[in-house]
């Protein structure tokens, strides 16, 4: 541990995209300012490689931003946003950008491009980084505060504290930071796993590999909370794809209760078409024209061939639990927002902020998540 303290204007605790573009944001509206992002990790925006399945899905085109939690709160931030404003940003950036079904995506489809676009713009201008070291403590001394670290002491006039959550720890972002905020007073709201494939109570091993394009209706305790259209992957304990990611998001905001999964696996077809297609067939003889022989053998081992009908247009699923944060994109819970203002600043401790997933927001799959990180971390301000 050294003796003497550095000094830095401005403490940013993760370099994830909240720390970094927030970096950014700062050094150009002060480039005076001495700006230090440190890292636990021994490299930068390491997750940012993992989004997108490496492509990194950077926004929507369609972004309905009623789909985030606390909307109310995210809805205060959002009236300076556009998508074309948005991508424009991102092209001065030199990340250039095309869309893919409403999905925003660098032209290179590769988040390689993104973390080195933003690298270099720190490394242009003059915004250092510490790696592989961990925060401590920290605690406020009159006009500053005094911040401890594993490695060094640091004195600094702000710090934001933009770690993430607890979502794919292997990605950097471990949850570690809780236990500090904590110990400063912080109400850290439940964290859950969000974003994330599910385990069924039904045995789903003969499915698995399957993919369907389905339309999807989540029921808690009988009552349904939410409908999506999309893709559904069958894994080998249970359910996977863009539409259940979304549903996990929803059990983990909706809280305790028994939820059911129904899949309508033949969306274009009405029932009474069926009905008529149905006709002179038998029930076995009408499934193997419409399903794939695991999910006909999947009927026939649960007797769903009795009723075809009723269950090609609901198949039901029971949600066991989720794959957990390991396998979960984003988490559900944070940093309270009772515990920030508009301007995500601490309302206890001045000078300390907080940005990015570590608070208690989260949206939905389809380049959401990083385009409400980037709009609020690219206009942070002091
Ligand atoms: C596999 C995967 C795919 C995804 N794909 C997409 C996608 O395509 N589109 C989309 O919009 N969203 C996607 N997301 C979600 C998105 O990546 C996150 O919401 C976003 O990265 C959060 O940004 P952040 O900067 O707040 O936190 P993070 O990106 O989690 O960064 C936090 C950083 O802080 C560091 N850190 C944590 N604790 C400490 C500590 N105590 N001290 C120092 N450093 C610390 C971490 O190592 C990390 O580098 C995906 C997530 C995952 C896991």
């Amino acid at each position: 541990m050294c003796d003497k303290m550095i000094s830095m204007n401005i403490l940013i605790v993760g370099a994830g995209p909240a720390g970094v573009v927030s970096a950014l944001a700062i050094k150009k509206n002060h480039p005076d300012y001495n700006v230090l992002v440190l890292e636990h990790l021994n490299e930068p925006l390491k997750k940012v490689l993992a989004t997108g399945n490496g492509k990194c899905n950077l926004g929507n085109a369609k972004l309905d931003w009623k789909r985030f939690s606390h909307y109310d709160f995210v809805s205060k931030h959002i009236s300076d946003y556009s998508f074309e404003g948005y991508r424009e940003y991102l092209n001065s950036l030199n990340i250039r950008t095309k869309l893919i079904d409403n999905l925003l995506y660098p032209i290179s489809e590769s988040a390689i491009t993104v973390r080195e676009a933003l690298l270099l713009e720190a490394e242009r201008l003059g915004i250092k980084f510490k790696l592989a070291e961990s925060i401590n403590s920290y605690e406020f001394k009159d006009n500053f505060y005094e911040v401890k670290t594993d490695k060094s002491s640091y004195k600094v006039d702000k710090i934001i504290f933009s770690t993430g959550s607890k979502s794919s720890p292997q990605l950097g972002s471990d949850g570690s930071i809780y236990s500090l905020l904590v110990k400063h007073g912080y109400k850290i709201t439940e964290l859950k796993p969000g974003l994330s494939p599910i385990h069924t109570i039904e045995k789903t091993r003969v499915l698995e590999g399957i993919r369907v394009k389905a339309n999807v209706v989540l029921l808690k305790n009988c009552k349904k909370i939410h409908k999506e259209s999309g893709e559904v992957l069958f894994k080998d304990s249970g359910l996977s794809g863009i539409v259940i990611f979304n549903m996990m998001t929803e059990i983990s905001r909706n809280g305790n209760g028994e939820y059911k999964i129904l899949i309508d696996l033949l969306p274009e077809f009405e029932v009474k078409d069926l009905e008529n297609l149905h006709k002179n067939q038998t029930n076995e003889e009408f499934l193997k024209g419409f399903v794939h022989p695991k999910m006909l053998k999947y009927f026939l081992e649960n007797h769903y061939e009795k009723e075809p009908i009723k269950y090609l247009k609901a198949l039901p699923f029971t949600y066991k639990s989720s794959y957990g944060f390991e396998f979960s994109h984003v988490t559900v819970g944070g940093v309270s927002l009772t515990e920030i203002k508009d301007n995500f600043e601490s309302r206890k401790e001045p000078g300390i902020y907080f940005l990015g997933e570590v608070l208690d927001i989260d949206g939905p799959c389809g380049g959401y998540n990083l385009a409400w990180i980037f709009h609020v971390a690219r206009n942070f301000n002091f």
